[in-house]
């Protein structure tokens, strides 16, 4: 924990740091004072010409621990529509606050939010906290910003879990950064110590590693999960919830992003939606062989998903990458042709319910994680298996 600190005896009293400070920071009462807006920038104590101001690094444990405990969820939405992971991550929150005996709260940021609310409370949720007005209709990273800032300082969380979106991505690490306090991205596990302490799983080192991360010295500890990867809290509609209605301050609203228009994007459904996923990898030998993979999907109604190297040759978009650096998934059923089952590949699919993978190499990775294998040329197989589906359909 660094901060700012002013030496009273140096202070000449001179108003020029208060005048170079970009946030507001200083105010010069009988003294120079520093408020919470001070991003510990540095530039007051370039322009202070008696040296009066210095900031401290590397401060240790400033945090009242002890103020700090409850299990908080911020629960993205757009255009009043919930985002599937805050149903996992209401289903992890749950698990960790009754291992350490604490609460559950969901934050919403938006307009309208009764349906949100109401949604909500269908699952094991001890508060929810509202802050409703139609400037947070949409996410802005300066309001949800102040808003969630707003609430870790009053209800001040022990841990707070933020979906690894678009949204979440871009929020969690200013909001880490305006509290002070550690950020783990990307989380594939999370479990506490009995003293509150979140252990951090996440792949490191492209995979090869998994890392277990701790935030020993600050508070809230933050963590974001990918949608998919953890499972979405069961039902409970009987559960106690507590509904909180939270002040929206007009300081909360300014932003230098205004909203012309919302355009939104043809849809097109997601692989991490799907139930069945055919998923191919460089035992495809040429792009037009997608047909192959396309007509099994069909006859299974699922869908198309790819390893890296297809999307790196220009096969097949991004959007249909499982893995790592792609998207993870977790169908029902996911028959995996020509891919090895390397690491990074594997992070992306292993929660699927049933894995079925066929390769000509009989020690291929992809056994070692599949429940059921087919040693042989999927551009036999394949075929093959799409007859047979079609025959058993017209009987
Ligand atoms: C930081 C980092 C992030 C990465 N992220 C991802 C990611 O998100 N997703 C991802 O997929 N990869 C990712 N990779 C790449 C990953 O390491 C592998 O290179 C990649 O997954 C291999 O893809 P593949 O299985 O299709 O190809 P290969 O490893 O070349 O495997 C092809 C397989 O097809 C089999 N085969 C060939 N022909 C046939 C046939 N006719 N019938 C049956 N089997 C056949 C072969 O026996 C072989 O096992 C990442 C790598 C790094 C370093």
């Amino acid at each position: 924990m660094s901060r700012l600190t002013i030496d009273k005896g140096l202070c000449i009293l001179c108003g020029k740091c208060v005048e170079a400070c970009p946030f507001d920071a200083l105010e010069l009462k009988d003294q120079v004072v520093v408020n919470e807006n001070c991003r510990l920038c540095g530039i007051c104590v370039k322009v202070c010409p008696v040296s009066a101001l210095v900031i401290e690094r590397g401060l240790s444990k400033t945090v009242d621990f002890d103020s700090y405990k409850d299990i908080l969820v911020f629960a993205e939405q757009r255009g009043g529509r919930l985002s599937s992971v805050v149903l996992e991550l209401i289903g992890k929150g749950r698990e960790l606050a009754d291992k350490l005996h604490q609460k559950l709260a969901v934050v919403i940021p938006g307009t309208n939010t009764e349906s949100l609310v109401e949604k909500i409370k269908q699952y094991p949720v001890d508060t929810i906290y509202v802050y409703d007005h139609p400037e947070l209709a949409y996410y802005r990273a300066e309001t949800y910003t102040a808003v969630l800032e707003d609430l870790v300082k009053e209800v001040k969380p022990g841990i707070l879990l933020v979906g690894a979106t678009q949204v979440g991505r871009s929020l969690a690490p200013r909001l880490a950064t305006r509290l002070k306090t550690g950020l783990t991205a990307d989380c594939t596990i999370l479990d506490v110590k009995p003293n509150g302490d979140l252990i951090q799983t996440r792949p490191a080192f492209g995979g090869n590693v998994m890392a277990q991360i701790i935030t020993p010295k600050h508070r809230p500890q933050m963590a974001t999960v990918r949608p998919k990867v953890m499972a979405p809290s069961a039902l409970n509609t009987t559960y106690p919830t507590t509904v909180v209605l939270q002040e929206v301050k007009p300081t909360m609203l300014s932003s230098g992003i205004s909203f012309l228009s919302i355009e939104p994007k043809p849809q097109e459904t997601a692989i991490t939606e799907a139930e069945v996923i055919i998923a191919v990898g460089r035992g495809l030998k040429k792009a037009d062989d997608l047909i192959l993979i396309e007509s099994l999907a069909k006859e299974l109604g699922g869908m198309v998903a790819v390893t890296r190297p297809l999307v790196e040759a220009g096969w097949c978009s991004y959007t249909k990458q499982i893995g790592l650096s792609g998207r993870t998934v977790r169908p029902k059923l996911i028959i995996a042709c020509g891919i090895s089952g390397a690491i990074q590949f594997v992070a992306g699919m292993s929660s699927s319910d049933v894995i079925f993978a066929i390769n000509k190499d009989p020690d291929a990775p992809i056994f070692g994680v599949a429940h059921y294998g087919l040693i042989g040329d999927f551009y036999e197989i394949l075929p093959a298996l799409v007859n047979e589906l079609k025959s058993s359909a017209n009987l």
